[in-house]
């Protein structure tokens, strides 16, 4: 039965399901799988983190918490904001991962009608919650202007694409899928060209523990208007506990709390506990160090069969899709469909952008699943042409 018979709203009819379940569910059937489509660390979360959580339940911290979360958690998270990027921001709201942020901020600021301004590539949630709230999505391109130069935001068409009706300038930095870092002076034009139009700086930095390179700017130390979604999903391992925060201008952020009262109701009490007694005491950066070898290792052994942009932060590779001999691009279906005949799960570029030229690998994985998947990819470049 078509989907309007059945009575879905047509809010609801406007969305696809993400291309990435469909690499799970074909996981599901595979033996020993090679699998560098992953969205989340290969590792178990901190031994003391997981002791906390059980502590936290076994103490009886299993009932609703306020609606912004224990206020201890909130501070210790404007603490290490406030450490790490030199600026406190207004107030912080605990939220159910960067998922449950991003929803209760969209919600909060998009009106029908309204214009949001996104990366391509981009994270596949961003568009269909855009879209959900009515609002018109722009994008801004963020593809390298040659093989091997870094993802960049080309602020010329950003400044063109951002108008009266542009309410959300949205940036992604470490980026998924791109794996690409902004720099500072790329980061400070985004909140001044938001700024020039009363627009939000949206900026989710879910990956900022995976940063490989010395300077990590945030748009909130340049506007009084960012919301910043931050996580701990990928950084602690836990994208089952559904933890994240939402920080910015008090007047907004109250707004999310209304709605988080009336959705989520809370932040999961006991893993709110289990953060607050463990996060002084873990140590992230040996984690961080593991990602940076497994990043040196995929882009030199990449070389030179892919046209690849090192990675700077987060967990993921966007190579180049080879080109036949005849400087065609090799069609992605098939690529992919080579790939998961060896074994190799990847994902197309075409499952976060209008184009379909590039390829996400994930180095969230063990090094022999690494090597095995880069031994892979370097014979199906010479397959298909390199
Ligand atoms: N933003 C980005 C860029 C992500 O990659 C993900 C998870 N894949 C999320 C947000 C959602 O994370 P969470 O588990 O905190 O909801």
């Amino acid at each position: 039965m078509a989907a309007e018979d059945i009575g879905l709203s047509r809010r609801v009819r406007g969305i696809e399901p993400s291309g990435i379940r469909r690499i799970f569910e074909l996981m599901a059937t595979m033996e020993d799988p090679i699998n560098l489509s992953i969205g989340q660390a290969h590792y178990d979360p901190p031994p003391e983190l997981v002791e906390a959580a059980c502590r936290a339940m076994r103490d009886g911290h299993n009932r609703y918490t306020v609606t912004q979360g224990l206020p201890r958690l909130n501070e210790l998270v404007l603490d290490d904001v406030e450490r790490r990027l030199g600026r406190r921001p207004e107030t912080c709201l605990l939220t159910s991962g960067v998922s449950g942020g991003l929803m209760l901020t969209f919600l909060s600021l998009l009106d029908p009608g309204d214009e949001i301004v996104l990366p391509d590539p981009y994270f596949v949630m961003y568009k269909h919650l855009a879209t959900l709230c009515g609002a018109q999505v722009r994008y801004y391109e963020t593809y390298p202007d040659r093989d091997g130069e870094r993802f960049r935001i080309d602020v010329t068409q950003l400044e063109e694409l951002v108008n009266e009706k542009t309410k959300i300038v949205f940036v992604n930095s470490p980026s998924n899928p791109t794996g690409g870092l902004l720099d500072r002076g790329e980061v400070e034009a985004v909140a001044r060209i938001a700024d020039k139009v009363g627009a939000y700086v949206v900026s989710d930095e879910i990956y900022d523990l995976f940063c490989y390179g010395e300077d990590y700017a945030s748009p909130l130390q340049y506007s009084d208007r960012c919301i910043q979604l931050g996580g701990f999903s990928k950084s602690y391992g836990i994208p089952g506990w559904r933890m994240g925060y939402a920080t910015g201008p008090a007047n907004v952020l109250d707004a999310l709390k209304t709605l988080q009262q009336f959705s989520f109701v809370c932040a999961p009490a006991p893993f709110q506990h289990a953060l607050l007694a463990a996060m002084p005491e873990v140590d992230l950066a040996p984690y961080r160090e593991q990602y940076r070898n497994k990043r040196d290792r995929l882009v030199r052994d990449l070389h030179p069969s892919y046209a690849l942009s090192p990675p700077e932060g987060a967990f993921y590779a966007f190579p180049r899709l080879p080109r036949t001999a005849a400087g065609e691009p090799v069609a992605s279906d098939e690529f992919v469909a080579a790939a998961v005949a060896e074994k190799l799960l990847i994902v197309p570029g075409k499952a976060f952008s209008a184009r379909d030229t590039h390829f996400r690998v994930s180095f969230a994985a063990s090094d022999e699943d690494l090597a095995r998947g880069i031994s892979v990819l370097n014979a199906l470049a010479e397959r298909f042409g390199g």
